[in-house]
């Protein structure tokens, strides 16, 4: 909404031309309004400058000292050059050490005195701060913001840039939270909270800020959810009324868990209502969601209805077919694949029986949801691993068809209070269960040393008629991908694995390739997988034992556990190796853990516990916007309360129509996109 105020270009700033403009659209900001939504990323405190000798041992702190000498620069190895400048408070000294930045060094003049941030080490007598930020002496008491920046954009920059955007902010400014909530719920102006969020006159202030901010953060989300949920009161044209499906049951090669059957109950049940079902089905790899998603496909069948299922890749689409045609077509129901590779005349021939109704059952990939596929009468969406599908695509698909029925499936263990905010417009059904005679997969934490073992240990199985994959290392910011994987593969075709078949699968192959890949895997015909993270989604290769994953540390324990899943799926116990060298005691931590469990729940819990729910699916899988402030563990009470706002706002003006929610509405069409101006209307 403060876009809506303030649509001016980001160029409109003092100093802001062509080229800064560029690195502000690197970070997403395009406009003055924007800028103001930059929220800083954390704060140095000049309330209180410590005196040197008081200065908390090495933790973050302001000291105000004066430079009286510099030492000349010396070269302490290759490529490091140190520089040291002396200053005293006129009690106690403080060598200030600068490492390969000559300027910061030069800057400072003798005689001169300064703030300088950073953490104070050394002796009682003379204590030491590496790499302080300098500020001057004069800086005004207060919190100072540090942005989370991108190169070439300096703090200074943007606090001077943004300092200039909020003298543009008057108290005229039109504020989304409706005036009767923020009196309501004790929150202040929206100018009073950008203001305070970049330049807090105290800690007060600053919290104030930030709980005006998540409350509207929050409630946006809640709002955006609430609307999404209530497609579920249409009518849906898809009831069920002959749900006996023993027959299907009758067909399968095994029997199913209990828990299988309980979700496959509560869908049923679902389907017989006449508002469409949306309902989330959560279960760890290997759970079985495929089953339950035909039992149910099965279902709609009987009545007339036709389903799709919609995977996220080629190859996961093709597995599924695989899988579950043979069970359909043997309860006599007519099965078809759509994917990018069909040729033109058989695609042709598809789409013309779907759209007569002759093909009760389509498996695709996303292609599905494109506009020339038309149905006779589509009762029922499945979509798979719903991580990689947004928000957004769920609100386009449930528009195909007369209200079908949605059921989302996916692998990713959430935590109940996240399950919440990312799916608050579904039912759960959850698969706690898996089926008889798994084995739990070994996993082993080892350092790089030991890697030569490892691959040995990997031969070992090769030798045996088994399969292994190993993940590479992830590349740093600025190399390529690609090069790094190709030469990580190089190393183990020319050394360790010489004379074995071994493949490599990365982001940048065409998905045909990718597919091709696979299916070499598949069929046995490559040993050893070499991978990037693009084997993490759903493929089932039950001869693969092992998993050797290289920079363990940089996954998520989630994600860590998906590629974990991509073994232990036949009847040959399996292992998982992960290599780090990493001694950070959090990291040794994590990592342990999945090393003791195999709960992948247990495991969401404690990720989101130790590294909180940012990085919590790795880059953004789960299709809920980015949060700026809000912190899903930490303000879950919050959400309880924006849910409740949500709810009585919608029930009072359902469509967002009063000219008191225009704010609100325009907050949910820029999270979302276009989808909300379609399906909220
Ligand atoms: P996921 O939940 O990871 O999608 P799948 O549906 O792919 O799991 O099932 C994993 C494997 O387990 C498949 O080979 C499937 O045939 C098998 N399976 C599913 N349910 C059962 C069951 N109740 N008993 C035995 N095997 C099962
Ligand atoms: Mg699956």
């Amino acid at each position: 909404m403060v876009a809506a105020n303030f649509p001016k270009d980001i160029q409109y700033l003092k100093g802001v031309g062509e080229k800064r403009a560029l690195l502000y659209k690197k970070l997403g900001i395009a406009d003055v309004g924007a800028l103001l939504r930059f929220y800083p990323r954390t704060y140095l405190d000049f309330t209180n400058p410590s005196s040197i000798a008081s200065a908390p041992y090495d933790e973050p702190c302001v000291i105000r000292a004066r430079v009286f000498a510099k030492a000349p620069e010396q070269r302490i190895r290759k490529g490091m050059t140190l520089y040291k400048v002396f200053a005293t408070d006129d009690s106690t000294d403080l060598v200030l050490t600068f490492f390969n930045t000559p300027y910061a060094a030069e800057a400072l003049e003798e005689g001169a005195e300064y703030l300088f941030y950073g953490r104070a080490a050394g002796t009682r007598s003379r204590r030491e701060m590496p790499s302080p930020l300098v500020f001057p002496a004069d800086e005004e008491a207060g919190l100072r913001p540090v942005y989370p920046l991108t190169a070439g954009l300096t703090n200074r920059i943007v606090a001077q840039n943004m300092k200039q955007a909020l003298s543009l902010l008057d108290d005229n400014l039109s504020d989304p939270l409706p005036q009767k909530l923020r009196q309501e719920q004790e929150l202040c102006h929206l100018t009073f909270a950008l203001r305070n969020i970049h330049f807090p006159l105290s800690t007060e202030h600053l919290a104030l800020a930030r709980k005006r901010l998540i409350f509207e953060e929050l409630l946006t989300l809640s709002l955006s959810l609430v609307l999404l949920r209530s497609r579920s009161h249409e009518s849906s044209a898809a009831v069920l009324t002959n749900t006996n499906i023993e027959e299907f049951y009758a067909a399968l090669p095994f029997q199913l868990t209990g828990a299988q059957k309980r979700a496959i109950n509560e869908a049923l049940e679902d389907m017989q209502r006449s508002r469409p079902m949306s309902r989330l089905i959560q279960g760890d790899v290997g759970s079985g969601k495929t089953a339950v998603a035909a039992a149910l496909c099965y279902a709609a069948a009987k009545n007339g209805l036709q389903s799709a299922l919609m995977a996220p890749t080629e190859i996961l689409a093709q597995q599924h077919f695989a899988s579950l045609s043979p069970l359909l077509t043997a309860a006599g129901i007519s099965c078809a694949l759509l994917t990018g590779s069909v040729k033109a005349a058989q695609k042709k021939e598809i789409l013309a029986r779907l759209a007569l109704g002759e093909l009760s059952f389509i498996v695709g990939t996303h292609s599905l949801i494109s506009p020339d596929v038309t149905f006779h009468k589509l009762g029922l969406v499945v979509a798979d691993e719903q991580h990689r599908f947004g928000v957004r695509q769920r609100a386009t698909l449930a528009q195909k068809g007369a209200h079908p029925h949605l059921l989302v499936m996916s692998a990713t263990p959430i935590p109940r209070t996240l399950a919440l905010m990312i799916y608050g417009d579904l039912d759960v059904s959850i698969l706690d269960e898996l089926p008889p005679g798994r084995q739990a997969v070994k996993t082993y934490l080892i350092d790089s040393e030991k890697r030569h073992r490892a691959y040995n240990f990997i031969r070992g199985f090769l030798n045996e008629g088994r399969q292994a994959y190993i993940v590479c290392p992830l590349v740093e910011e600025g190399e390529s991908e690609l090069a790094s994987a190709e030469e990580f593969a190089e190393r183990l075709i020319e050394e360790d694995f010489r004379g074995y078949k071994v493949g490599l699968l990365h982001g940048k192959l065409k998905p045909s390739k990718k597919d091709e890949m696979m299916r070499l895997f598949q069929s046995g015909e490559i040993q050893l997988l070499v991978a990037t993270t693009v084997i993490e989604v759903g493929v089932d290769v039950p001869n693969a034992v092992v998993m050797m994953i290289e920079n363990a540390e940089r996954f998520g324990l989630s994600q860590l556990h998906q590629l974990r899943g991509r073994v232990g799926r036949g009847k040959h116990a399996s292992y998982c190796i992960l290599v780090s060298d990493n001694q950070n005691e959090l990291t040794r931590e994590r990592l342990t853990a999945l090393c003791k469990t195999t709960d992948g729940f247990k495991l969401a819990e404690e990720d989101l516990r130790l590294r909180g729910p940012g990085d919590f699916f790795g880059s953004r899988q789960h299709g809920l916007p980015e949060l700026r402030l809000a912190n899903l563990v930490t303000d879950m009470s919050v959400l309880k309360t924006t849910q409740e706002a949500a709810q009585r706002i919608i029930e009072s003006d359902p469509a967002l129509s009063l000219p008191e929610h225009q704010g609100l509405k325009q907050n949910i069409t820029e999270l979302f996109g276009s989808v909300s101006a379609e399906s909220f209307n």
